[in-house]
């Protein structure tokens, strides 16, 4: 049986929704989970077991708005943190070993 952190959702969720606005932005795996490890240092682990049960329902009703608030603040910090410190060259570095493009 796993057991997943409520929080930790909430974070790559929000990671997600806010490179879907932004797509200028590495989304690779290594950005994606690197973005989340900055935002969720520091925040609270809400665990649940099953991610379709009642436990979950109950973990999203005891998630109050200023946790929800925290979690954005520190998600678009942590996304300028990763687009100013990629650990990675810019995907764009590659494009002219891609055949085709110019
Ligand atoms: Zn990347």
């Amino acid at each position: 049986m796993a057991i997943y952190n409520y929080v930790e959702d909430l974070v790559y969720s929000k990671i997600l929704d806010l490179l879907s606005k932004k797509p200028d932005m590495c989304r690779c795996d290594k950005c994606i989970d690197d973005m989340a490890a900055l935002a969720l240092a520091g925040l609270p682990v809400i665990p649940y077991v099953t991610p379709d049960g009642g436990v979950f329902r109950q973990v999203q009703n005891m998630t109050n708005d200023k946790l929800k608030i925290e979690v954005a603040t520190r998600c678009i910090r942590a996304l300028e943190t990763v687009k100013n410190h990629s650990k990675h060259k810019k995907q764009s570095d590659f494009s002219r070993f891609i055949p085709g493009e110019k």
